[in-house]
């Protein structure tokens, strides 16, 4: 599938850093009095000398209303981007644009965004968002000032040093990012309506379970993207959502005011409706609404509860000790189904394991697209049930199962459904699209159900992973986590196949799951005896205390806080995945 990232932002390295080029001694860090004149002076001095040199810069810069930290310089001027960290102790940011956590995210965010604008054409690199607004490491504010980590491909001349342009680019285009970015040379404005945007998706998104919603899609929303490789909005020829009157709700928001939109109700959803007439792109929105979107997006208003998990079948994917026993019986192996373990499941079971997973990390939303399923996991019809009986047939399709896992365990599903109408037995609403418009249908498919008797859903057992298992070490003795393209995580010796986790927004999150797994063992949060959704809820924890960047404290790339159920989805693919036990 493409275009999950958006388009335009071109490739970005994983990060990771830190393959020392090896060749001939490091020379020292330049000694003595290291100020922004120094630093001038040192760069033209060094133009022409051999490349290794820049390695001298590594260290403190002090540029005297800001310091420059020169972290990691790259071997040649082919490797990944060296790494620089600035650090502007006063920007006059008011404590009104930073004091909350939301504020905070959502103004680091805008000036993260301004500095990339700034540095268009420049050799500096800050890695920003797309549409979506997520807590990222290339730019924290401190109290009252900002803490930027840039890559820069420091310049050569074949193997000779560029002095004259890295001159150029860190001491006078970096200084005057630093005042650009200054509060009296932004637009505070817009840089408040920003963060009003994020505030009130926030205040949105909280509101739901009040409201017993799993979703909200606001009036004049915008949902379908520029294409399929862009995130962008379409604009030319969107039409604009325009709810049902039945389920038309209004919510106040603390700086929008007023809004109203569809709600979506606990429950059971489904979504049907002809070929091509939007389903996929109003489940999409729904994926994405557990973000929070940038102004102009189209879906700031559309909001999803942060627990919702968008469940597809993944063939071939591996399984390690999941209780699947809900939806998988009587396997023709004889396997026990509640502790099961495969190399290469099939579409039915990893689409089982991938809903028992998500319901272990705790999610109460699902989220499921028949563009994506396996169908013998979704339904069974009588002509079927006639030929192959229930003993033959291991498989208990989801719809047997979709009513009590909400009637026990409070878990609800939106489904996208238009090729059958079984699953109008089991739906608490019916929303049809007819040419992108939706329309409430549950009486006329109520008329059209069947009475249905349904199995009940016990809950799958909670696994105890083995700490040892979840290690990011090489061969050669070194930590190694690398995002390859937007397909796999390297961990370690492990390349962990990524392209099923639909809902990271950001190649970072990448990134950032993979430290997650590292701070899951490293913080002892995995510890051998606790269940993976304590060990979650531990490090969900400390991230909410020491933010993103607690991911990643010795860490030479840029990284985006993941959510617990991409990180748990990243380790229930690590091949090598040892589970001790259930409970
Ligand atoms: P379905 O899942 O019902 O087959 P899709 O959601 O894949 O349909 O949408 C089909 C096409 O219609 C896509 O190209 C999509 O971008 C476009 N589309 C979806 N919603 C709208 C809308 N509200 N306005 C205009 N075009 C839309
Ligand atoms: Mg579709």
């Amino acid at each position: 599938m493409t275009g999950r990232y958006g388009g335009g932002q071109g490739r970005r390295h994983g990060g990771g850093g830190g393959r020392g080029g090896g060749r001939g001694p490091e020379p020292e860090p330049i000694g003595g009095v290291r100020d922004e004149a120094r630093l001038s002076s040192e760069l033209l001095r060094m133009d022409g000398a051999s490349y290794g040199r820049y390695k001298s810069l590594k260290g403190d810069w002090d540029f005297g209303d800001f310091t420059l930290t020169v972290e990691r310089v790259q071997a040649d001027p082919f490797a990944p981007p060296s790494r620089v960290r600035v650090l502007v102790p006063d920007t006059g940011i008011p404590k009104s644009a930073w004091g909350d956590p939301v504020r905070r995210r959502a103004t680091a965010d805008y000036l993260g965004r301004r500095a990339r604008r700034l540095l268009r054409g420049s050799l500096l690199k800050i890695d920003t968002g797309g549409q979506e607004v997520i807590e990222r490491s290339s730019c924290q504010l401190t109290d009252g000032g900002i803490d930027l980590r840039i890559g820069i491909d420091l310049p050569g001349h074949g193997r000779r040093i560029d002095g004259r342009t890295a001159e150029r680019e860190l001491c006078r285009t970096l200084p005057d990012l630093v005042d650009d970015l200054d509060w009296e040379e932004i637009d505070v404005e817009e840089a408040v309506a920003f963060a009003d945007t994020v505030a009130d998706t926030v205040a949105l998104r909280a509101r739901l379970a009040e409201r017993n919603l799993v979703a909200f899609v606001a009036e004049g929303a915008v949902l379908p993207r520029r294409s399929g490789v862009s995130d962008e909005p379409m604009t030319r020829g969107a039409v604009p959502f325009d709810p049902p009157e039945s389920l038309r709700v209004s919510v106040d928001l603390p700086h929008r005011g007023t809004v109203s939109g569809m709600g979506v109700p606990e429950g059971i959803t489904l979504i049907v409706g002809g070929g091509f007439h939007g389903k996929s792109t109003l489940l999409h929105a729904l994926e994405r609404g557990v973000y929070d979107h940038v102004p102009g997006d189209g879906r700031e208003l559309v909001v999803t509860r942060d627990d919702a998990v968008k469940i597809r079948a993944e063939e071939g994917r591996r399984v390690e000790r999941v209780d699947v026993s809900p939806f998988v019986r009587n396997l023709p192996t004889g396997a026990d189904t509640s502790d099961f373990r495969t190399e290469n499941a099939s579409g039915s079971t990893s689409q089982a394991a991938n809903i028992c997973e998500a319901v272990e990390a705790g999610s109460h939303t699902l989220l499921v697209d028949e563009d994506s399923t396996a169908t013998n996991l979704m339904i069974r019809d009588e002509r079927m049930q006639a030929l192959v009986h229930g003993d033959r047939e291991p498989l208990i399709p989801f719809i047997d199962l979709v009513r009590p896992l909400y009637r026990e365990h409070g878990v609800s599903t939106v489904l996208v459904m238009g090729g059958s109408g079984d699953y109008f037995d089991v739906a608490d609403q019916v929303i049809m699209l007819d040419a992108y418009h939706p329309h409430d249908v549950t009486e006329r498919a109520r008329e059209l159900a069947h009475e249905r008797v349904d199995a009940g859903f016990a809950l799958p057992r909670a696994r105890v992973v083995e700490p040892a298992s979840v290690d990011d070490t090489t061969a050669r003795g070194r930590g190694r986590i690398k995002r390859r393209d937007t397909d796999v995580l390297v961990f370690g010796e492990n390349d962990i196949d990524v392209r099923a986790i639909e809902q990271f927004a950001d190649p970072g999150q990448i990134t950032g799951a993979g430290l997650a797994l590292r701070a899951l063992v490293g913080g002892r949060h995995l510890d051998g005896t606790r269940t993976l959704a304590e060990a979650l809820d531990s490090l969900d924890e400390a991230l909410d205390r020491g933010g993103v960047t607690l991911l990643g404290s010795d860490f030479g790339g840029d990284y985006v806080l993941p959510r617990r159920y991409e990180v748990a989805a990243v380790l229930n693919r690590l091949r090598a995945l040892r589970v001790a036990g259930q409970r």
